[in-house]
């Protein structure tokens, strides 16, 4: 897996991508010399942006597979660990983008007010450009506060029985199901009858 895989999943190449592909790369390097194979990775990430599709196609932690856990606290800190061991990396982003030229800020006021002149846009893809590039250039030390520990690993996927609502009729698996008067409603149902 290298930088252009992750860009082809996430659909462009943006300095945020950039971020979660090294984490995620210094997370192997972190963790990889003990790793064996049957021993699985687990992601906790504390924002879901860009960065995190880097994440998830590096590391193979996906929401789907239930090793993705999201904490929406909007900071940019990535906690990879490995089960059953329970060791973990935690990699908080310190990098700062390189200072932005007066010329630079001034399109990019531009851009985010609307304008798409082709000169505005040129300067504003050149800086984001520049900021990639800077970032797959960084140093590890440059880019993340990295920490070693050991983590409590969260419970492993589990699977439920089906409840069907009794207003939509749709299945819900039976912890997100709620009671109201005696019936048993979906979320949005419960949501709407309150
Ligand atoms: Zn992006
Ligand atoms: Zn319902």
């Amino acid at each position: 897996m290298d930088f252009s895989d992750v860009v082809r999943f996430h659909g462009h190449a943006c300095p945020g991508l950039a971020l979660g592909f090294r984490a995620a790369q210094a997370a192997l390097g972190a963790l990889g010399r003990k790793r064996s194979a049957d021993e699985e990775l687990v992601a906790i990430v504390e924002n879901n942006s860009c960065a995190v599709d880097a994440i998830q196609v590096m590391l193979g932690c996906t929401f789907g597979k239930g090793n993705l856990i999201f904490r929406d606290y909007g900071k940019q800190v990535y906690t990879v660990l490995q089960r059953p061991s329970a060791e973990a990396v935690r990699l908080a982003v310190i990098w700062e983008a390189p200072p932005e030229r007066p010329e630079e800020k001034a399109a990019w006021e531009k851009y985010a007010a609307g304008s798409r002149d082709p000169d505005i846009v040129r300067v504003v893809h050149a800086r984001k450009g520049a900021k990639v590039q800077a970032v797959l250039a960084a140093d590890e030390e440059a880019l993340f506060r990295i920490s070693s520990m050991m983590v409590a690993l969260p419970e492993p996927a589990r699977i439920y029985p089906s409840l069907r609502c009794g207003r939509c009729g749709e299945k819900v698996m039976a912890p997100r199901a709620r009671e109201r008067e005696g019936q048993v409603l979906c979320i949005p149902c419960a949501e709407e009858s309150s």
